[in-house]
This record gives C-alpha cells, structure tokens and sequence, in this order.
C-alpha cells in the first residue's frame, strides 16, 4: 500500500473485551469455575439452564466488576439491572444468556496507553456483568466428523465485558489498549487475564474513513483475537482490506469477519442481514442490583497502586530511569520483588540493574515466573550489598549469582565457602601487575608516548589474572603507580 493511498485514510478501532472474573463459583450458581476439570463435571440444573431453577447473584461477582470498573475510571452506578439476550445455540441451554443491557453496572471511564513515546486516552463506554456461555467441540473426538460435543464447565462462569470507545487510530493502538487494560486488571486482582485458557477474550471493530470526514465508515467486527499479536496482525489485514475495496471502487459490508492466525486472513463469518435481533428484556427471575454508596466508597479506597501511579512513584522514589520503572513494574510481582530487595538494604539503581540482566534473563532461561525465583530479594540485596562494600568484584558477584540460582545458597556461604571474598593483597597484585607489563613492553611504550587508551588493556590483563578477584580501583592505582615510573 503506498504511503500516499494510506494518508488518505483514518482508521478507526474500538475494542470489546471479556474478562473472566476471577470468583471460586458461577455468577448464578455454586458450581466451580476450575478450569480445566473433566469435562461437563462442573454443572447443575441451574447452569444446565433446566425448566424450573432458579439464578442466584454472586455478590463476589458483583464486587470484582466494581473493582475492575473503578480501576478503569468507571462510574460505577448505584442501579444497574440484568437482562436476557435470546438466541438459541447448543452452547445456551436456556436460549437466552443472561447480560446488561440499558443499565450496565458501570459507565463513562477511560485508560492512558502509550505509543511512540506519546500518551492518549481512549474512553470507555461500559463495563458490565454477564454470564459466560458454554464451550462446543469440533475436533478431538473419534465421531467429530459427524458430532459436535458440549462442554458446559464453563456456561454460567462470570464474566465483565468491557467495550471501549472508538478511539483508536492505528493496529498499534489496539494492541497498546489490550496490554495497558490487562495490566490494571492483574494488578487489580480482579482476572487472570489469562488467553490460553480463555480468561481474556477479545473482539475489534474496524472501519475507514476519509481523513477529515465526521461520519464512520462502515465498520467490520473481527472476531477470534486470542493473542495480543493476533489482533494488531488482523486488524493491519483489515485495515489493507478495507483500503483495497474502496479503491478499487467497491463498498465495505456490514459483516462478523473471523481471523484464520495460520492463513492469516479473515473471512467472512455472518453479514449483518444475517445478524441476531436479541429481543432484549429485563430478567424477571433477578432483583435489580442496588449497590450501596458506602460500598462502592469502600472499594474505591481499597483499590490497589495501578501500574501507571506504580511506574511514576518507582522512577521518582528510587532515581531509576522511566524505562526501568516500566520493566520492574510490568507485573504486580516483579513490583514486589523490585522493592523487597531495595528495602532490604540494596540502592534503587543496583537493583534494577541486577534484576532486569542476571534475574530476568536466567529466569526466563529456566521458564520461571518470578514468583517461583529460586534467589529471594532478601538474598539478592545481600549480595548487592556485599558488591557495594567492595566485598566481592562484580564479576565475582555474577558467578555467585549463577550459584545462588543453581542451589538456592545465600551469597555469603558461597563466597565462604569457596574463598570467594580471599582479596588479592597488594604484595600479590604487584607481583601481578609487574608481570603483565613485562609481558607487553609494546603496549607500556603506547601508553608512555600519550596512548592513555591501551591503560584500560592493561586493567583487563591484571583483573583476568586475578581471576576476578582483584578490586578494580585497586588495579588502578597499582598500575598507574607502575606505568607511570
Ligand atoms: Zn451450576
């Protein structure tokens, strides 16, 4: 697509994300939300949608949609009501799933997202309450040529549907949305976010316009975005999509489009004649929800540092640079961890250094999350600290580290133990440093002719010697009082 062609366009985006709520029993029933378990094990003649039952409101539910909806800047409104959107599919046994409709719980937020080292906000429009339907089978069964298979574990899970505004310009964007909005529902408590096994689920709609114009452009529902990477990829094929009918005088329908990730295209799933009417109504068998000032005031109060106030507070507090503040801050344990070390004793700045080099990268080696990091913060800051006393040399440090992972031992047995700590005394390092000059007389006649750089050859040489154990500013001072006679 030539950059004149994509400049005559804008692009605009809005996404609809599910999010599982992370509560022990069903929105409407007492059934588990394990994920998971044998299949069709987790069901009752409520959740089966049986003639005669009755849904009863899980008050966590509620209280977990308060979190996530005053989390993202919400209203969270003190009336909202349950409604039934009818459709018939064998993942519904009722024929109609329980939602909001013209009263969700919570309206009117917004979130910051950052792209290209700018900031923008994109609104959004409502967060509410719904129950999940079940999952149907196509594949894994010996008959599935001829029979599709339900699994209804999951119909009646709760979920928070959270629907953005159509602020987005770019795939960018979108993606940029997902992450920062999973980001405050982790750090919330309130999801596990997790899209492998369905927890997060994310749909987009994407249509054109010419840029300057005020009215949308006919907009295209792109569904099946299991991955963050999924959706900025089917939304740039979409947006090439769009572009390639318009110029070529055609006109973009109104349809549901699915994303093939291994073909990497969508398709057509339904066109909008084709579209459900859902007859919505409000649910007879629920109460309106009423939920209480002083019970939204409480949750308010008792939301958690979100990841933005977390980064801000970091960089400002232990003099790391944004950059830092934005890795060690990615997850609500990483944030932990990062301050545990730092209130055991060990500087801002080292322990950023050492945890986004020597932790991170060996616990991704090993595919550990941080919560399962075989060295503690409390024994990283030892070690720190026994580098900041000029204890032990960095390099020394970095092979007591790659101990410490391996057996889980503090710094100091190990440095103990194997006559780590043993500084190099002055009599040896003389003794060192006389033979490396020795050995290279060419590169004393550099540096005594005004070649001040080959100084630092000559520090490598003696600290290699020394095994890593000579204290730098000590080989410093030792050749410098050498090279200079
Ligand atoms: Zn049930």
């Amino acid at each position: 697509m030539s950059p004149d062609i994509l400049a005559k366009y804008e692009v605009v985006i809005g996404l609809e994300v599910h999010a599982q709520l992370l509560t022990k029993t069903k929105i409407f029933c007492g059934c588990s939300t394990q994920f998971g378990d044998a299949p069709n094990a987790n069901t009752c003649p409520v959740c089966l949608g049986l003639p005669g039952t009755l849904p009863v409101l899980n008050k966590r539910a509620v209280e977990l949609g308060m979190q996530a909806a005053l989390a993202l800047n919400c209203t969270v409104h003190e009336h909202s009501r349950f409604a039934r959107k009818n459709y018939f599919y064998p993942d519904l046994p009722k024929g109609y799933q329980i939602s909001q409709y013209e009263l969700p719980l919570a309206t009117g937020g917004y979130i910051e997202i950052e792209v290209g080292g700018g900031r923008k906000r994109i609104g959004i429009t409502r967060l509410h309450l719904e129950e999940d339907a079940a999952k149907n089978l196509h594949e894994g069964f010996k008959d599935s040529a001829s029979k599709g298979y339900v699994d209804y574990n999951r119909c009646g899970s709760p979920l928070s549907e959270i629907v953005s505004e159509p602020d987005m310009r770019t795939p960018e964007e979108a993606y940029a949305y997902l992450t920062t909005l999973r980001q405050i529902l982790l750090y919330t408590g309130v999801s596990d976010c997790n899209m492998e096994e369905g927890s997060l689920r994310c749909d987009a709609n994407v249509s054109l316009r010419l840029r300057g114009a005020k009215e949308f452009g006919t907009k295209v529902e792109v569904k099946n975005l299991n991955s963050f990477r999924f959706l900025q990829k089917a939304l740039e094929y979409e947006v090439d999509r769009h572009i390639g009918v318009i110029e070529s005088g055609g006109r973009i329908s109104q349809e549901t489009r699915l994303w093939h990730q291994a073909e990497g295209y969508t398709v057509s799933m339904r066109s909008k004649e084709k579209a459900h009417d859902y007859r919505y109504f409000s649910e007879p068998d629920l109460l309106p929800v009423h939920l209480s000032a002083a019970w939204r005031e409480a949750l308010k109060i008792a939301l958690p540092e979100l990841p933005e106030a977390k980064r801000n507070r970091f960089a400002s507090s232990y003099g790391i640079s944004p950059y830092d503040a934005g890795v060690l801050t990615s997850s609500r344990e990483l944030a932990d961890y990062f301050e545990t070390v730092v209130k055991a004793g060990a500087p801002g700045k080292a322990a950023a250094n050492w945890m986004q080099t020597e932790l991170l990268r060996r616990l991704n080696d090993s595919g550990k999350e941080i919560t399962a990091s075989p060295v503690s913060p409390n024994a990283l800051a030892e070690l720190i600290q026994l580098v900041e006393g000029s204890k032990i040399t960095t390099v020394v440090a970095k092979k007591v580290f790659a101990k410490m992972f391996e057996d889980g031992r503090s710094a100091a047995k190990i440095v103990e133990a194997e006559g780590l700590g043993a500084q190099v005394s002055s009599d040896s390092l003389e003794q060192i440093a006389r033979q490396v000059i020795e050995k290279n007389p060419e590169n004393v006649a550099k540096y005594r002719s005004g070649n001040e750089g080959v100084f630092n050859f000559f520090v490598g040489q003696v600290i290699k010697a020394t095994r890593g154990q000579a204290n730098p500013q000590a080989v410093n001072e030792m050749l410098k009082k050498l090279l200079g006679s």
